[in-house]
Order: structure tokens, then sequence, then C-alpha cells
């Protein structure tokens, strides 16, 4: 699944091909990936006519700040807001007609798009998900993402706010691993970079979330913003499957960084002890039984 760092590199490509740009054409053929309401049909038809004023990411979500130009002042501003899922991915594509698990097409006036191309949202396995924000809230944060907790890449400004959340984070005897994956604490991590983070910071990912010591909370939070910024400068990681693709179809390299993640059975690149992988709280965990030890 796209974590944060694939879902910033998409929303850097994105934001340089279209923002500026309106929308001419929507077709959104994915009637199980269009939710929270209005169907495919409608939604095209709100959307038709809307400039994209920008293109944000909350945590594993993508926000595309909409305005209608004929409506002054905030009236008309909107938001749609994308969730990649398992498997979804952005593709800008000449072709015109729409391929299999193509779940949106959206084509643009003004936009750094071929004259015959289109941006095309691919859904194979259909957990993704497409709605446009009911509103927002403090910070202009989409009412739907309120929930989210503190993201620690993400230039939206609501996120100063949201640092309340990483204290929240460590009050929990749950493990360390599940508290990292809860989307409400920190916005962004998965498997991946959960595992990473854990394994540089040499905690065991079963350690109640509690028992860290200061210093390990600070370095925690710390190493998982360098991780993701590593990530994102190597545009993400593709895992064998390669679902993950950028909008030109090419892969990530981060995942030849990998230290943990995916190494279950192999020598720990610290200390040479076999990798290990557990099921903890019903999400597989890899980590050095050694260096991690509880
Ligand atoms: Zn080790």
């Amino acid at each position: 699944m796209p974590e944060l760092p694939e879902v910033e590199t998409t929303r850097r490509d994105l934001s340089a091909l279209c923002v500026g740009a309106s929308l001419t054409r929507v077709q959104l053929p994915g009637v199980r990936t269009v939710r929270r309401g209005l169907t495919s049909e409608k939604l095209e038809g709100r959307l038709v006519g809307l400039a994209v004023e920008g293109v944000e990411r909350l945590g594993k979500y993508l926000i595309f700040r909409l305005k209608d130009q004929n409506a002054t002042g905030f009236d008309g501003r909107m938001d749609l807001v994308v969730h990649l899922g398992m498997s979804g991915r952005f593709l800008r594509s000449n072709e015109q007609r729409l391929a299999r698990h193509v779940a949106g097409s959206f084509r643009f006036e003004g936009s750094r798009l071929g004259v015959e191309e289109s941006l095309w949202f691919y859904d194979p396995r259909t957990f993704g998900e497409i709605f446009l924000s009911q509103g927002r809230v403090d910070y202009g944060i989409p009412v739907e993402l309120a929930h989210l907790g503190f993201d620690l890449v993400s230039d939206v400004r609501s996120c100063q706010f949201r640092k309340d959340r990483l204290v929240s984070l460590f009050r929990s005897t749950s493990p360390i691993k599940a508290r990292l994956l809860d989307q409400r604490y920190l916005a962004g991590l998965g498997n991946i970079y959960s595992d990473e983070v854990l394994f540089r910071t040499r905690i065991h990912p079963r350690r109640s979330a509690n028992s860290l010591e200061l210093g390990e909370r600070k370095q925690l939070v710390q190493t998982a913003a360098t991780v993701l910024r590593e990530a994102i400068e190597h545009r993400g990681s593709s895992l064998a499957d390669t679902s993950y693709r950028d909008l030109n179809g090419d892969i990530g390299s981060y995942q030849r960084l990998h230290q943990a993640y995916g190494r279950s059975g192999e020598p720990c690149v610290r200390c040479g002890e076999r990798m290990t992988k557990e099921t903890i709280v019903g999400r597989s965990s890899t980590f050095c039984p050694l260096c991690q030890g509880r």
C-alpha cells in the first residue's frame, strides 16, 4: 500500500502538472471507488469547469483544492479528496479509450499534459477512494480528514496544530508498532516505514508505547521524519509487485535501501543476526531480535 513518501511523490508530480489548469472532462467509471454520497455521474458534473488551485496532502490522502471561477470569495471552493488505497495510482496517458481498472479520467485546459493526454486514476483492487469533501474544518482541513494525526512532512499549516497527537502516540500500553500504524497519531506511516523506523531506533515493535523513555520518543519521531524525507528523495518504494509507480509509470528506488521491511530471514545489516518476522496486532513486523531487544 502506498504510504506517505509514495503519496507525496504523486502529489508533487500532480502539482507540477495541473495546478492552474481547469477540468474540461471528467469520467468516473470506478463506481466502487467514488464514495461518500455522490454518484459517479453527479460528481463528474460537479467537477467539470473547476480550476485546480493546489494539490496538498495529509497523511496518505491527496487533496485537490478546486475553485469555481465564476463564484466570488470563498464560495465555490471545494476539495476533491483521493486515497490510493491498496494499489491505486495516477498515470498520464494518451490512450483515448479507458483501460481496465481505470476508476477516473481527467482532462484539463491549461495543464502541462500533452494535447492528447489525460490523467488516469487506476484502482485495480478498488480499495481506493475519491470523494468531494463536505467542507473544511480548522486550518482548511477537509472535515472527513479531521481525525488524522500529525504529518511529519506535510506543509499543510494545520499540521502544526496537531502536535498534541504526538504526545498521545505514547499514551498507551499497546505495542508501539500498532500506535505507529494508527493514523490518528502520526499520519502517513504504514508497514514499510514503521518497520524501518523501529529498526533504526532499535526499538522492539512489541514494546508498549508508554514504556519508551523520553529520549527514545524523541529519537523515534525524529527518525521517522528522516526516513520519510529520504524515501521521498528516492521517489518512494516500489515492491516486487511494482504496483506503486509514479505519473510517468516509473518505479521508486527506496526499496533498495530498506534495512528491515521484507528482509525476514536475511542477516541484520548491523549485527548479522537473522531478521525475524512476527504478526503484531494483525500486521507483520520484521525486526532484528538482537538489536531490537525488548
Ligand atoms: Zn541486529
